[in-house]
């Protein structure tokens, strides 16, 4: 298991984001790290911030991703272009 995803691979940020299509809306995430997730009106995780570049809440992230039961939580390298590159590792 590798350690906190990190930015340092290009300087390029990790995109956040819900597959709202799986999100059940239970709400660990937001019990978890409310600073970075809440279950919206609309019955799904939402996302306060979607390009994480701190530490700690790409730690949040990544942790939040390993418990959520759906697997809906999404955390991505950004390509040079800004558009989102592959699953982070
Ligand atoms: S933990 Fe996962 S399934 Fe539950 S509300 Fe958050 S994103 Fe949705």
């Amino acid at each position: 298991m590798s350690g906190p995803r990190e930015t340092e691979e290009g300087g390029r940020p990790l995109l956040l984001s819900i597959d709202a299509t799986v999100c059940t809306g239970a709400g660990t995430c937001e019990a978890m790290h409310p600073e970075l997730f809440r279950v919206g009106a609309e019955g799904h995780a939402v996302v306060s911030r979607t390009e994480l570049t701190d530490s700690r809440d790409i730690e949040a992230a990544t942790g939040v991703l390993d418990v959520c039961p759906t697997e809906a939580v999404r955390l991505t390298r950004a390509a040079p272009s800004g558009e989102p590159e592959a699953q982070a590792p």
